[in-house]
């Protein structure tokens, strides 16, 4: 059995003040588990320090490339000479506000992989592909061209997190049933494409997670945990989902 993921993507928030703070606040609680595990996905200026207090650090973003003239991005290799663990690849807010299209992300992929490095694969729908129904469709084309030259071998790297774009920062959350059939849907896609071992590959859902709704959520089958962004900027509420998981 793999741990369960507990994820804080703080997306551009906190100043290092803040954040100093935040590991002070997160040091009063009790993490310990050894069924569950937290991840933190700072702004890369952080990683350094806080690889030290925490066993899993990761970056929100990178380029694929290894190095040379790409004024203002990070590499994989030199997040990881910091300590970044993983990587987030296909959150909406890249893909909506930073253009980043399928062809990208499947590129941001091939990187984290060739690299061996875990990376966490976010995809969701928005709204009116949900109301119109196409929802399933269009997740199966955003996973199936994200993973279309990932090997099986890789599969430990692998981690998914369907975050619904109506629900990202919204207060909106998916139900228990609209949450169980799309995380039934990815497994089957996942074991259609990688066969048996992908029934191994954790599934996190995303999306206005909070004390209020985190234990519905939870419940549902398939759902390994969760990437927080709103609830996770505060170590209280943090911990209150870390509770609850
Ligand atoms: C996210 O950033 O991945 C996210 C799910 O944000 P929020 O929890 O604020 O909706």
């Amino acid at each position: 059995m793999r741990n369960k993921i507990l994820a804080a993507n703080w997306k551009m928030n906190l100043t290092l003040p803040e954040v100093e703070l935040w590991v002070k606040k997160f040091n009063g609680f009790n993490w310990q588990s050894d069924t569950k595990e937290v991840r933190v996905y700072p702004s890369a200026l952080f990683i350094p320090m806080l690889q030290n207090n925490f066993s899993h650090v990761g970056a929100q973003n990178f380029y694929y490339e290894p190095s040379g003239a790409f004024t203002g991005e990070l590499s994989l290799e030199q997040l990881s000479s910091v300590g970044s663990s993983s990587v987030l690849i296909g959150h909406s807010e890249r893909r909506e506000l930073f253009h980043e299209d399928n062809a990208f992300i499947t590129q941001k992929v091939k990187a984290a992989a060739d690299k061996n490095l875990s990376f966490i694969l976010c995809c969701g729908e928005n709204l009116a592909q949900r109301e119109g129904k196409t929802h399933l469709h269009f997740i199966e084309q955003q996973l199936k061209s994200a993973l279309s030259s990932f090997d099986r071998s890789k599969l430990s790297l692998l981690c998914i997190a369907y975050e619904p774009i109506w629900a990202i920062g919204t207060g909106l959350h998916a139900n228990a049933a609209q949450i169980t059939e799309m995380h039934a849907f990815i497994r089957s896609l996942l074991l259609e494409l990688f066969g048996s071992d992908a029934s191994s590959v954790p599934i996190l859902y995303g999306g206005s997670v909070n004390p209020e709704n985190a234990a519905s959520i939870f419940s549902c089958p398939e759902v390994a945990g969760a990437l927080v962004g709103g609830a996770s900027l505060d170590p209280h509420v943090f911990h209150q989902l870390w509770e609850q998981l």
